[in-house]
């Protein structure tokens, strides 16, 4: 049997779809390498035993241990095992997973809070050419009064794909099952069980568990919060006032019954102390700023919402490197994966030295579109250089582990060409145009007949409109109309991209105080030779007016195309004697009373500018509440000079719920009383996305 330096079984995974026909999430063992690079082993069916053998091109496989083919050979179905693989950090911790334990799973569609009991082996014995699945058996954690009151449901096995988050306070505390290359075969703690009769609930050992308050506070802290020392939390005192501070200790104080948290306040306050409570001292602080409360009374810092994923400095496993060298690209990150992957501190691209308009630009572009994911996938990959610094150290980093280092970038922006790249802050369009002409060598995205006369090539649209022409709060759909339809302009394809511009310019003047971004765009009206409707009678339209566009009596605001019946009509009126209305381009040989196509796109992000500062919106899938907000700069640790950005992604539905409103609502809403982040997105933006709703939809992961 084939054996690496440490004397280990090979196990691999398929990443790469072979000739051969090996599924990619296909597990196997490697008995033998040839000369050519080519493994030769067996592939494991579902039930563990070997399915078939033969060989497989190394460079499309990853190594695994074999606890970790185990776990992987529990998840089905096969493509779920690539996923987890992909999801560095929390695999490393699945992988390090000991009894007692805290994780949280996915359990008929709820997420639960259990503890680790067994790490056990199902299927086929243990023989030569079986692989044993590894999953968990696991105890469902309740409040104190479910558990002394009623006996709950024994779980199912677990596969480690359930698993969706592990505490990480638990990690540090208790020794793993095995070490770390071996599998703990020979250790008592791994149970051999064969059906799911053994799995009981214990009560007992339950109350046992309650006892012991660090992981009775855990449980609280996941179930709720995730609270947990370090955690930045806010607390409303006697007097209703909120006060912010760190949690520095978590744990039951001498003479209490339950769970209190002390904390660091930000700000002195005459009744705290430097840390005793009582006559104890749990930890220490400056002057009076030493504050405990029950834990229940802590809330995260509303003022920095995001699902806790406290990292203090960004430590990667060492196994990052390693899957660094996979061939194969990681997909954009789909809707259902972007809350477990994303969100939270020390997540998307690390902000550093004015990077903020490459990161938001950067992160816009590549989270989640699938149109503008073709584009990039077409898009010719040097082995060395920039587009391939820019596809493996920021794209697949970004997508796959959710995280991208300062350092990467600024790799990336070294060699943009211009040394101002790497230093200065520069304007996202002028950025959007050299990455997709000059490092990806993608096609121009837009091609703009205006007048008649032939097309030009564009990146970007720049909204160009009076502001007379639109409704005091415009929305994008508007706003492109009035400018494509006010200087005659046409879209000559349908673009899969379109990048829009807002009329403001840089960071001192903008027209509108507010811009409503619609996240249905209908270009039919601005596409050259699709068929439009006309405005009056819904037949084919052959004319279009300008002068139409802004006359009262006729919706001012809408594009007016007609018939020509309606055509001649309209302008009977004296009133628009004077209107030059120009014919439209008509396809060919089009049946009188065929339907009217729409073409619309969607929108999947928003740049936006608060003074000088570059964060944006990624709309991440159909859900209406599917957005999220990301800030390169976030949060800092450190000073000037020796800190670093903290960058921060956070969840915010609520941005969905207001942008379902009807425009009239969302025109006449307050903004004070909005959201920080609605205010935002509806004040600030800079440049609209948007892909064609078609190519969004036939989206299949690989
Ligand atoms: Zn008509
Ligand atoms: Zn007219």
């Amino acid at each position: 049997m084939e054996r690496n330096e440490e004397g280990q079984e090979c196990y691999f995974i398929v990443v790469k779809r072979s000739k051969k026909g090996l599924s990619r999430g296909s597990i196997g063992r490697a008995d033998a390498e040839t000369a050519a690079g080519d493994l030769i082993g067996m592939v494991y069916g579902r039930g563990g035993g070997a399915r078939s053998s033969g060989m497989v091109k190394k460079q499309d496989t990853y190594p695994l241990t074999r606890h970790q083919a185990q776990l992987l050979l529990s998840v089905s179905p096969t493509s779920r095992r690539l996923e987890l693989l992909y999801n560095i950090q929390l695999f490393t911790a699945i992988c390090a997973l000991a009894q007692d334990d805290l994780v949280v799973v996915k359990h008929k569609k709820d997420l639960q809070p259990c503890l680790v009991k067994n790490v056990i082996q199902l299927g086929k014995k243990d023989k030569p050419g079986v692989l044993q699945k590894l999953g968990f058996e696991l105890d469902l954690v309740e409040t104190e009064r479910d558990i002394l009151s009623k006996k709950s449901a024994p779980l199912p096995f677990f596969s480690a794909a359930d698993i969706v988050q592990v505490a990480p306070s638990h990690l540090n505390t208790r020794q793993p099952l095995r070490d770390s290359g071996d599998l703990g075969l020979k250790q008592k703690t791994v149970s051999h069980i064969n059906s799911m009769a053994g799995l009981n609930s214990h009560n007992s050992e339950k109350q046992s568990i309650l006892l012991n308050t660090d992981v009775s506070s855990s449980i609280h802290a996941l179930s709720h919060y995730s609270l947990e020392v370090g955690s930045m939390a806010e607390v409303i005192s006697l007097n209703g006032q909120t006060v912010y501070g760190v949690i520095r200790w978590i744990g039951v104080p001498e003479g209490k019954k339950n769970c209190w948290a002390g904390l660091e306040l930000d700000n002195e306050v005459a009744t705290c102390s430097d840390g005793t409570f009582d006559t104890k001292r749990y930890f220490t602080c400056e002057g009076s700023k030493a504050l405990y409360v029950p834990l229940t009374n802590c809330k995260p810092d509303s003022r920095f919402l995001f699902i806790p994923n406290e990292i203090p400095k960004p430590v990667e496993p060492p196994s990052v490197t390693l899957l660094e060298d996979l061939t194969e690209d990681v997909p954009p990150v789909a809707e259902q994966d972007v809350l477990s992957r994303l969100v939270g501190r020390m997540k998307g691209i690390q902000g550093h030295f004015n990077s903020c308009y490459l990161d938001a630009t950067l992160f816009s572009l590549f989270t989640s579109s699938t149109a503008f994911n073709r584009m990039f996938n077409r898009s010719a990959d040097t082995e060395e250089g920039i587009s391939h610094i820019l596809r493996w150290d920021i794209v697949n980093r970004l997508r796959r582990s959710g995280f991208v280092p300062a350092e990467s970038v600024m790799k990336f922006r070294k060699q943009l060409g211009c040394k101002s790249f790497a230093t200065e802050e520069k304007d996202p369009e002028e950025f959007i145009t050299l990455l997709l002409k000059h490092v990806l060598h993608i096609e121009p995205l837009l091609k703009i007949r205006s007048h008649g006369d032939s097309a030009q090539d564009a990146y970007t649209h720049q909204i160009i409109v009076e502001k007379n022409q639109v409704r005091a709060v415009p929305s994008v759909q508007q706003l492109l109309e009035m400018s494509f339809v006010s200087s005659n302009l046409k879209f000559e394809e349908n673009p899969s991209c379109l990048i829009v511009q807002m009329p403001r310019f840089g960071k001192k003047f903008k027209m509108f105080p507010k811009i409503i971004p619609s996240t249905e765009l209908d270009i039919t009206d601005i596409l050259n030779c699709s068929p439009k409707e006309c405005f009056l009678c819904g037949h084919l339209a052959e004319y279009e007016c300008v002068q139409c566009l802004t006359d009262h009596k006729l919706q001012p605001g809408k594009i007016k195309q007609y018939c020509s019946t309606c055509n001649t009509q309209v302008h009977i009126h004296p009133s628009r004697k004077e209107h030059t209305p120009h014919k439209l381009t008509v396809p060919d040989h089009l049946p009188e009373d065929a339907p009217i196509q729409r073409h619309q796109m969607q929108l999947f992000a928003v740049l936006c500018i608060d003074t000088s500062h570059y964060v944006s919106f990624v709309k991440y899938g159909p859900n209406q509440r599917s957005w999220i907000f990301f800030d390169s700069m976030a949060d800092r640790c450190g000073d000037d000079n020796n800190g670093y950005n903290v960058p921060v992604i956070r969840s915010c539905p609520e941005v969905g719920d207001f942008f379902s409103q009807s425009e009239e609502e969302i025109s006449k809403a307050d903004v004070s009383q909005c959201s920080e982040l609605v205010r935002r997105l509806l004040c600030d933006s800079y440049m609209c996305l948007y892909q064609r709703t078609e190519l969004a939809e036939t989206f299949v992961m690989c």
